[in-house]
């Protein structure tokens, strides 16, 4: 029987992105249906998603319905987006009342229920159409109350017999914890009940954590991030619960898209580069410094991030390290990103202070990010978590040297480099503060002074493979693994 699967996430790239969930939802949903997969996934029809490249059009039995969520109803229509390049068709929830605004994310009061909607829609757009998934998807918070909804309200339909469910962690930092008292909007009813007890008296609702327990497979997107959210330093408050279950818990490793992220091919960019030949990436050097009106001479090595701007991400333990960097003219910095206010006006005040040697570009450019990973010679990732990361992987295949903190994904897919035997891939550091940050950066400008040695970096970076068929294979293995055992490896 072909194996099926309805796909619940909150993004889809290249329609809606916000960070890597985005990235993996479409690449993942590609990949499976490549492989002959009934991959069905379902998304908002968010106002800003980008319909470019999508035919939209009605499913009859999916148009004006309604959903109740305990004391809220919603009316909204399903909606199928052929992609025009292939891939899965996407059902698009067209719900104006709670997708029809500005922005992908929000603080509005009723933000978890334009996710609880999502879900259960999904759900009754499966029975609606009479497709019974082997296995339910779902992704991060937003989704994560699939399992217990089909173990509860929608236990009675024999369709959902066989039915098994698979939650992806991409985050453990967001968990989309709301008041106790707004549990009715959850549209449980009595199934409320089986809510956490612990939660509850503490007069809350944690949806990732009934997702945790619920599921009948939990995964997350390293090896390293799976064995570090086990612990109390890295579990966010969720270890006990993944302890408890760490025989279904595993980590996949994520890819990435080689058509979207080539070298040789990339259209996003003016010159084009591959190991055999980096001449191209020269040109695209001097191309991104002259966009970004940077000087960029050859000896000084430029250094790229882009990435959403927050305590995650690390930006602070870089705060007493690039001024002193940028002062002495050993670097030159090009950032783009966008997030808290405070690292914002820190990038800024750097532009600033040091013009022709750092640029910053607040705002998200998908084309920006791939210059800046085609013309940077080395690219900083001093993350305080990362569950994957695709940055650095972007970076290794575009032999842009990955500085990263040994944390989750980063630590799985970056060797530090030895100059003695020449292996390792990037420059990798331990400790989540300023000093480690300085020893790093301090490392790589060694090194990149030495042309041979740092060849030899590039190249071992680009002969990394970090495709999605791996990755599919993983995935595959553990829709299997759950049909069959219910998740659990020990009996897969
Ligand atoms: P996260 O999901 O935590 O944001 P990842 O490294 O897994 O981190 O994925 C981030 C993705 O979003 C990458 O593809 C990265 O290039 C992209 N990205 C982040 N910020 C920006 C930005 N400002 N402009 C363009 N792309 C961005």
């Amino acid at each position: 029987m072909r194996p099926s699967a309805c796909y619940i996430t909150a993004e889809f790239a290249p329609y809606v992105k916000v960070g890597g969930l985005g990235d993996v939802s479409a690449a993942l949903a590609g990949i499976l249906h490549g492989r002959g997969h009934d991959i069905r996934p379902f998304l908002p029809l968010y106002d800003d998603l980008d319909r470019k490249g999508l035919a939209i059009e009605p499913i009859a039995p999916l148009a004006d319905l309604e959903i109740a969520m305990g004391p809220h109803r919603y009316r909204y229509s399903v909606l199928r987006g052929r992609q025009q390049h292939g891939g899965p068709d996407l059902y698009l929830v067209d719900c104006p009342a709670l997708y029809g605004r500005k922005g992908i994310y929000g603080n509005a009061a009723d933000e978890h229920l334009r996710f609880l909607a999502l879900t259960r829609i999904a759900l009754e757009s499966c029975q609606r159409l009479g497709f019974a998934p082997r296995i339910v998807h779902c992704h991060d918070w937003h989704t994560a109350l699939a399992p217990l909804y089909l173990r509860t309200i929608y236990a009675w339909d024999r369709l959902f017999e066989h039915t098994r469910t698979v939650l992806t962690i991409h985050n453990l930092g967001y968990q989309g914890v709301l008041p106790w008292d707004w549990v009715e909007g959850l549209g449980l009813g009595d199934a409320a009940r089986e809510l956490d007890a612990g939660e509850r008296a503490e007069g809350r609702v944690n949806l990732l954590r009934e997702g945790l327990k619920h599921a009948d497979s939990v995964n997350t997107v390293s090896p390293g991030y799976a064995r570090e959210i086990c612990t109390p330093a890295l579990g966010m408050g969720l270890d006990a619960v993944l302890r408890g279950r760490h025989d279904s818990v595993s980590g996949i490793l994520n890819g990435v898209d080689h058509e979207a992220w080539d070298p040789a091919t990339d259209p996003m960019l003016p010159a084009h580069f591959e190991a055999g030949d980096l001449s191209g990436k020269a040109r695209m050097r001097t191309a991104l410094a002259d966009r970004l009106g940077l000087d960029a001479p050859a000896g000084t090595p430029l250094v790229g991030m882009v990435s959403r701007l927050n305590w995650q991400k690390g930006i602070d333990l870089t705060e007493s390290v690039l001024p002193t960097l940028l002062g002495r003219g050993t670097i030159r910095l090009a950032v783009l990103g966008n997030g808290e206010a405070r690292y914002e006006q820190f990038f800024d005040s750097l532009a600033r202070d040091f013009p022709g040697r750092a640029s910053f570009t607040r705002g998200y450019s998908e084309e920006l990010s791939h210059w800046i990973e085609a013309g940077a010679d080395a690219f900083l990732m001093p993350s305080r978590y990362e569950p994957c990361g695709l940055n650095q992987m972007y970076s290794l295949r575009y032999g842009t040297v990955p500085i990263v903190r040994r944390t989750g994904g980063l630590a799985d897919s970056v060797e530090h480099f030895d100059p003695a035997s020449g292996t390792g891939t990037g420059i990798v550091f331990n400790d989540p503060d300023p000093p480690a940050v300085r020893w790093a950066l301090d490392t790589m400008i060694d090194w990149f002074r030495s042309p041979a040695a740092w060849r030899r970096l590039q190249l071992n970076g680009m002969q990394q493979d970090f495709s999605w068929e791996r990755s599919a294979d993983a995935y595959e293995a553990l829709y299997r693994r759950t049909r069959r055992h219910g998740g659990k490896s020990k009996s897969g």
